[in-house]
């Protein structure tokens, strides 16, 4: 038997790593205080993408990651992603070209598409825009419900999930983490144990002294009652709100950049994005507010992911960020090779815990 890892947090990412441990062979225990699927996981727009103004090498992590969403529905039973693609024209005038040309330089495959050519991809749009840019090769995923089918295989792999059991503080002796102790004062064991839980991953390293400096902005999105037909093939980012609808049949929406800060307004903004959504789509007069949900973004201080040992801990590994619907399957791949074989993938580089921008 390989080694015993805890992972505490079983949202998307907690899930993706804890697969690909037990998959390496470890002896895996996912500890979550709530009924696994996470906390921004359920509150995410959960769009799959490397779009929108990333330095190149961020880029190219994200669109590994997307391939790594590919191999997961091949490995992991009800893991199921829908490539519908993405249509934007939410970008200035003036940033149109550049923001074009970078990322078909970079490889992405992008085309801009004129007001007919968006009305074939969404003929749902009640006035398709002059122009816009389709990336087909983006995707939508229910994270909740990945997740779950990842700690699914993960306990057919032999895997244990506990459920409703909140980690109170790390446990460490001599400069090494040796496992967890939950509310209840019970001690878990292990040889290595990950952080994948959110925006508790700070306040849970500073248990031990371990400083990772987060930023967590809320993002609220508008889930419409359910729609009787399909209304949207795939994302729409438009200027108005970014919307798509759910396997479910839900119209999801938020505003600036997938949810925005509703600043105690909640039903008012959620008003107004069904207003948005009703001049949009046609078809979707006749919806109104199902629910709404405010999620925060666990995200480190610099805006890039924290992947990795925190320096001066033995058997400490933390996996936190923002995006972390569609970076999962790498953070997860990744993850379990530095921890099992001790191979640091070179693009693992940028996003060192330790780095300074973070303390
Ligand atoms: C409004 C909004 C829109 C977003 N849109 C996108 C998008 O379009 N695309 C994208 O890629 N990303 C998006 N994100 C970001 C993405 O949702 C997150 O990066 C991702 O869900 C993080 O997953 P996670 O597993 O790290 O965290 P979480 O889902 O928060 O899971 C952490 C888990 O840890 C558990 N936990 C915490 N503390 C403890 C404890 N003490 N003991 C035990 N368990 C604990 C929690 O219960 C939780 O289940 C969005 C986020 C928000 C809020």
């Amino acid at each position: 038997m390989g080694k015993t890892v805890l992972v505490v947090g079983a949202g998307i990412v907690g899930a993706s790593v804890a697969w690909h441990l037990a998959k390496a062979g470890c002896k895996v225990t996912v500890v979550d205080t709530g009924d696994g699927g996470g906390l921004a996981t359920r509150h995410s727009f959960a769009w799959i993408n490397a779009n929108w103004g990333n330095p190149e090498f961020y880029f190219h992590f994200r669109r590994r990651s997307m391939a790594g969403w590919r191999r997961l529905e091949r490995e992991v039973p009800d893991v199921s992603v829908n490539w519908c693609g993405g249509l934007t024209w939410d970008i200035s005038a003036e940033d149109f070209d550049t923001f074009e040309a970078e990322h078909t330089r970079w490889g992405y495959g992008m085309r801009r598409v004129d007001s007919a050519g968006a009305q074939r991809i969404e003929p749902g749009l009640k006035t398709p825009p002059d122009r816009a840019l389709f990336v087909a090769e983006e995707g939508m995923v229910e994270p909740v419900e990945a997740a779950r089918a990842m700690l699914a295989a993960t306990a057919a792999a032999g895997g244990t999930l506990l459920t409703g059991t909140r980690i109170a503080a790390l446990s460490a002796r001599d400069g090494k983490v040796t496992g967890a102790v939950t509310a209840d004062g019970d001690t878990i064991l292990a040889d290595e144990t990950v952080i994948a839980a959110g925006t508790a991953t700070q306040g849970m390293l500073e248990t031990i002294g371990v400083r990772l400096g987060m930023i967590t902005s809320p993002g609220l999105i508008m889930h419409s009652t359910v729609a009787s037909q399909r209304l949207l093939n795939g994302m729409v980012f438009a200027p108005q709100c970014n919307v798509r609808q759910t396997r479910e049949g839900r119209l999801i929406a938020g505003s600036d950049f997938a949810g925005a800060d509703p600043k105690g307004e909640e039903d008012r903004m959620a008003r107004e994005l069904l207003a948005r959504i009703k001049a949009l789509v046609r078809g979707a007069e006749d919806l109104d507010v199902g629910f709404v949900t405010v999620g925060h973004r666990p995200t480190p201080a610099d805006g890039f992911p924290a992947i990795g040992r925190p320096p001066g801990v033995e058997g400490l590994y933390v996996t936190v960020m923002h995006s972390g619907v569609t970076l999962a399957p790498i953070v997860g791949e990744l993850a379990a090779r530095e921890i099992v074989e001790g191979l640091r993938d070179p693009d693992l580089a940028p996003y060192d815990p330790g780095r300074p921008e973070l303390g």
